[in-house]
């Protein structure tokens, strides 16, 4: 029946043009029910029955005449209650529609299930038109849709969907890994499973953009999907990871087509001009009985093998891996009893400084000692302890164990040095990291001074928080220093943003002494520090003449085996009780203070340097070392000896006396008035068979609360 002739049936004028749309007549056509009411009267006039039966009928339910009445029945006895949409809206139909009216609203739409007579369930959707009749009273024009089909088709093909989305991978339209594993797991057949992974990837998302890093990892997928045989598998993970199935157990052609999908891999950069990349692989061979998720872990844990490594490009699972693993495992399980049974033992590396020699401080260096009295040194658990978080217990173990040492220490009356402990990375994550430290700090009743604390380069360079972590660190009172300095990612920024005490040299750069470039880097680094205020120490110093350069440039203490390898407890006590201050001693670091004040005056680019005590006849220090430097070390650092050495050895003939009266010990001292006046002569020397011009000159004065003369004398070449 059409609209218009419903209408007309039904003598209702009034609906308001839109109902007379294609869609209205559209439902009305398949509509299992319609019935127009009276909301105002509640009253049900007209049912008509488009499709099948009459809705009262069909449910068997008495006519009532009243609108609410009839709903109230309904709802009760056929509506799914707990179905996605409560059918509470007929159980006051009347307040309903006049509510939706009296807010403009003109049609309701609802949907519930029912159990129709023969408990089949039905999905219904139940349309309420509204508008008023020409007594100005609220109508209804009520239509009952079966939707059944409709709903089941689309719930089929969500859930189609859903299955879709749970194997396709979103970038590549490819498998994704549950795919992958359901399908290796039907095969059945023992192979290989290859991990993918691109040495920095990142690069091409930060340099060309997401969507370009997205379409290379399509390319990417489209390369392995092409060179792998119809009985493989493959699927994308995620980010620039891939995984690979070989259903073969000959590991030369496992090898041998993972070289050409690097190869082809590799091709690609070209192709879609990004920044050439390259992949490495993790391989791992699979028999059906293991889970498909170990072996694809021993992939990564291949893999990690050859990390750092841009000579090999893959790697397999092997025998030795499984043992390690193994290992690790039972060092994880042994870390607590072990900690309680004190087998981590602390040793003790010395700081030394390189002109005096004398102690500056110390490294604490932890090492395991296992039941069977092995030592395992930190480079076999700190990474692992660094994955699995238990590196915080053991940092603040050490950290607290130095404080109470050198507490114990400083009550015995040692004259103790800073000892610094070392805070890995991951501990810096910690929150509330510094707290705890003060804490211990506290507890221990020693200050901070004696236990600084070591962060590295890379926590500095990759912890975002360092910075704040830093100034916490910072104002709680600890000093900080800046470990393995050159090594990875160097920052000079760090030395700017961070409130450092000291930085730490790595052992790479110091290797570099001896090449002209990596002395100037080095050269500058130390200037640079030294600038800024910042202490310099240098690690991994083996040889004198690394200790001779570094001395020159102005680094201020040595940690190297050069000096002393780290050292267990006792023989660290030792060195301690060796560390007596004579009086010879504060006097020297009296001099030094002093020079520093006067030094400025002078010129900063002599090649030598040296200050003498006059009063006693000794060299205090030097810097630059030179052939009679050396002599007078040998002769007990005897000043006059020197000279003389000097005079005999060097000065052209001409020059001599003039030399020698101008460092004159005696006339020196006599002459001395108390005020800080420079002096300065010119003569010729020779050395190593060159003639060249020198200027000396001298400065001397009175150290601060000392009777004491000195000397300060810097010696340049000036032509
Ligand atoms: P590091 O902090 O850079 O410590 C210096 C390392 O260089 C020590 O290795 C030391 O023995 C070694 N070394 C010192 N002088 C020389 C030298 O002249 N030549 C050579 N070739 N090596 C030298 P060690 O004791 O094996 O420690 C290795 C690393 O383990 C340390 O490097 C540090 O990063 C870490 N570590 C040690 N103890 C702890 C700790 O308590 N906590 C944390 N988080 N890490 C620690
Ligand atoms: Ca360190
Ligand atoms: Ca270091």
């Amino acid at each position: 029946m059409a609209l218009k002739e419903l209408l007309d049936e039904l003598k209702i004028p009034n609906l308001p043009q839109t109902f007379g749309d294609l869609c209205l007549e559209s439902t009305l056509k398949t509509a299992l029910s319609v019935f127009y009411a009276n909301v105002d009267k509640d009253l049900i006039e007209h049912e008509i029955f488009c499709k099948g039966d009459s809705v009262t009928k069909a449910f068997r339910l008495t006519v009532p005449h009243k609108l609410s009445e009839f709903c109230l029945i309904y709802s009760k006895n056929y509506i799914i209650a707990k179905d996605k949409t409560t059918p509470s809206f007929l159980d006051n139909i009347l307040e309903v529609l006049k509510d939706a009216y009296s807010k403009d609203v003109n049609e309701l739409f609802f949907e519930y299930s029912l159990l129709d007579n023969f408990k089949q369930k039905k999905t219904i959707v139940q349309r309420f038109v509204l508008f008023k009749n020409d007594n100005n009273e609220l109508c209804t024009f009520s239509i009952l849709n079966d939707v059944s089909i409709v709903r089941q088709k689309q719930e089929a093909e969500y859930n189609e969907y859903l299955q879709n989305l749970a194997y396709t991978d979103p970038v590549t339209g490819g498998n994704n890994y549950t795919c992958f594993k359901e399908k290796v797991k039907e095969n059945n057949k023992p192979g290989f499973i290859i991990c993918v992974d691109i040495h920095n990837f990142k690069v091409i998302n930060t340099t060309c953009g997401i969507s370009k890093g997205d379409e290379y990892i399509k390319k990417i997928w489209e390369c392995i999907v092409s060179m792998i045989g119809p009985d493989d598998e493959a699927a994308h993970i995620n980010a620039d990871h891939f995984v690979i199935y070989l259903s073969t157990l000959d590991e030369a052609q496992a090898e041998r087509t993972v070289k050409n999908i690097s190869m082809s891999m590799m091709l690609l950069s070209a192709e879609l001009n990004v920044p050439q990349l390259h992949p490495y692989f993790g391989i791992s061979s699979w028999d059906t009985t293991t889970k498909i998720e170990l072996a694809y872990s021993q992939t990564v844990e291949a893999k990690h093998k050859i990390h750092n490594n841009l000579q090999e490009n893959f790697a397999f699972f092997t025998e030795s891996d499984t043992k390690r693993l193994i290992q690790e495992k039972q060092m994880e399980d042994d870390f607590e009893a072990s900690l309680a049974k004190k087998e981590f033992l602390i040793y003790y590396q010395p700081k030394y400084s390189p002109s005096t020699r004398k102690l500056m401080g110390a490294e604490a260096l932890i090492r395991w000692q296992k039941s069977d009295g092995t030592i395992v040194p930190p480079g076999m658990f700190i990474p692992l302890f660094e994955n699995n978080g238990l590196i915080k217990q053991l940092d603040e173990y050490v950290f607290r164990n130095v404080c109470q040492q050198q507490k114990i220490w400083k009550d015995e009356g040692l004259n103790i040095v800073p000892v610094s402990v070392n805070v890995s990375r991951v501990s810096l994550y910690y929150k509330n990291i510094v707290e705890r430290y003060k804490r211990i700090l506290e507890e221990s009743e020693i200050s901070s001074e004696y236990v600084p604390i070591e962060i590295t380069e890379s926590a500095a360079v990759n912890n975002k928080d360092i910075q704040s972590i830093a100034q916490v660190f910072h104002d709680a009172g600890f000093h900080l220093h800046l470990d393995d300095f050159g090594s990875g990612y160097s920052s000079l920024a760090s030395l700017n943003t961070l409130h450092l005490d000291t930085l730490k040299i790595d052992k790479s750069l110091v290797d570099f002494i001896g090449n002209s470039n990596g002395e100037r880097l080095l050269e500058h680094t130390v200037a640079l520090a030294k600038d800024l205020g910042i202490h310099v120490t240098a690690e991994g110093v083996e040889e004198e003449a690394q200790n001779r350069y570094l001395w020159h440039i102005g680094c201020d203490s040595i940690q190297g085996y050069y000096f002393s390898k780290p050292v267990p407890q006792p023989d660290y006590e030792k060195i301690l009780e060796e560390n007596k201050l004579t009086q010879a001693d504060k006097n020297m670091e009296i001099i030094i203070n002093s020079v520093a004040k006067i030094k400025h005056a002078l010129s900063k680019k002599s090649t030598y340097e040296y200050i003498v005590n006059l009063t006693d006849n000794t060299l205090v220090d030097y810097i630059g070392i030179s052939d009679w430097t050396e002599q007078a070390v040998k002769d007990g650092n005897n000043y006059e000896t020197a000279v003389e050495f000097a005079a005999q050895n060097f000065i052209l003939d001409d020059f001599k006396q003039m030399f020698n009266d101008f460092l004159d010990r005696n006339a020196l001292i006599q002459n001395f008035d108390g005020s800080t006046k420079t002096k300065t002569i010119y003569f010729r020397r020779k050395f190593k068979e060159n003639i060249s011009w020198m200027k000396l000159s001298t400065t001397l004065f009175k150290p601060q609360d000392t009777d004491i003369i000195c000397m300060y004398a810097s010696l340049t070449q000036v032509d």
